[in-house]
């Protein structure tokens, strides 16, 4: 099994006369805790386990494939995914079954949202199956699972049908801009925008940007990655052509996950600055957080008397690296092949896959990810926003396309 992580280890990429070191931390493995002890008393009132921060576990992440169609170049950049590169064998793949199994465990500890992920999830054959298993987990309270997806959107306009009557509620959809030529770019394999367009009108008319009920909650939501000087042109077409159409645009800002995008901090475009320019032309005011562990800041679209104009809708902002939002961070990640990862800037995970294959008990199996939620201690953006904006904290990073977004 280390024959495809080994094969990077001292390889060297090229970035615009950036060198970038490439090691590989698929391999990179936390010992798991004893599976037969006891989870901590260490809960809440709700019985809802606690982390060292005392951040609830509320949110997992799964990764569906580590195979993705586009080149994001602030992701899978075409230099290091190439045709040499290993990807995951399909034996080291969680199956559909292994991942519900691992997923009715987190939703018994807390876990009310789950979002497929990759990779390109839907790239994932039969996905919809798995969708059907995970709609019928119940929450300790008797309540579904608010089941989303994000996706590159390329697929979505043959798949938006099925995905829904398999169960799922919501999608998200990567675009990181209108024009058509900047689109190409980006995607760098000379995907056409009009396709990814099409994707989303066939998810709003299959009924997948549906409110999950929660303030703020609208079900379709559009995440773009802005990166000074590539694409923040397309900042306000993206906000003029979304206003009004009950999607959420949200403006991600381009941040230093994994270790080959050769990520500066002069690519990164504030937050402030994306909310400075849309403010210009379209008065915003601030929205309340939906609910604690929100990712995206909510600014909604002002009418002529400075309040929200509900129709106009909402628009939000990720600012990972600018201003840091580890202290309500419920989020866990289960990458493709069974590794827990507590931080999206993680450097090893936790290995559940060798758990479950090796006949652990579901009692055991909750005591183990109790005692693994009850440890953790991470909160990368904030130490590095401690210690300066263009800094890291030193440990190599997993992959997105590796672990999920
Ligand atoms: N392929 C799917 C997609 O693109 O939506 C799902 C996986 S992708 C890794 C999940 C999200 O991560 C996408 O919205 C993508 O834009 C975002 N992402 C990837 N690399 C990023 C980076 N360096 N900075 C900010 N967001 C990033
Ligand atoms: Fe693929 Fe999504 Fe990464 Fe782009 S962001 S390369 S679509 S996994
Ligand atoms: Fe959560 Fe890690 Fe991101 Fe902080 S850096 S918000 S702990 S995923």
């Amino acid at each position: 099994m280390l024959r495809h992580w080994a094969n990077t280890l001292s390889t060297m990429t090229i970035f615009n006369s950036r060198t970038v070191p490439l090691i590989d931390q698929r391999g990179a493995t936390l010992p798991n805790p004893d599976a037969s002890l006891a989870p901590k008393a260490h809960l809440t009132t709700q019985g809802l386990l606690l982390d060292t921060h005392a951040r609830p576990l509320r949110d997992l992440r799964i990764s569906v494939t580590d195979r993705c169609n586009f080149r994001c170049n602030y992701c899978m950049p075409k230099q290091v995914f190439d045709n040499n590169y290993s990807y995951l064998p399909h034996a080291d793949l969680l199956s559909f079954e292994e991942i519900t199994r691992i997923a009715k465990v987190f939703v018994a500890h807390g876990v009310q949202k789950i979002r497929l992920t990759g990779g390109e999830p839907l790239l994932r054959k039969n996905i919809e199956r798995l969708i059907e298993q995970l709609s019928t987990l119940r929450t300790p309270t008797g309540y579904p699972v608010d089941l989303t997806l994000t996706t590159n959107g390329s697929l979505l306009g043959r798949k938006a049908r099925d995905l829904k009557a398999a169960g799922l509620r919501r999608v998200t959809v990567s675009l990181d801009g209108l024009n058509d030529e900047v689109f190409r770019s980006m995607n760098d394999v000379d995907f056409p925008v009009a396709q990814v367009l099409a994707g989303i009108a066939a998810a709003q008319t299959a009924g997948l940007g549906q409110s999950s009920g929660e303030a703020g909650s609208t079900g379709l939501k559009i995440n773009m990655v802005v990166k000074r000087g590539t694409n923040d042109h397309e900042i306000l077409p993206m906000a003029r052509h979304f206003k009004g159409s009950g999607v959420v645009l949200r403006f991600i800002e381009y941040m230093d996950v994994g270790a080959t995008n050769g990520w500066r901090m002069n690519e990164v475009l504030p937050s402030s600055e994306v909310i400075a320019r849309i403010r210009a032309e379209m008065p915003l005011v601030p929205l309340q957080a939906s609910k604690p562990g929100e990712t995206a800041q909510r600014w909604g679209y002002a009418n002529a008397q400075g309040e929200h104009d509900k129709r106009a809708g909402e628009i939000g902002v990720i600012s990972s690296v600018t201003q840091a939002f580890c202290g309500d961070c419920n989020r866990a990640r289960l990458s493709t092949e069974g590794k827990l990862y507590l931080c999206l800037f993680a450097s090893q995970g936790y290995d559940l896959r060798s758990l479950i294959r090796s006949n652990t008990t579901d009692t055991e199996l909750i005591s183990a990810i109790g005692h693994i939620w009850q440890g953790r201690v991470d909160r990368y953006s904030e130490l590095r926003s401690a210690m300066g904006p263009d800094t890291g904290t030193g440990a190599r990073r997993i992959e997105m396309s590796y672990i999920g977004g």
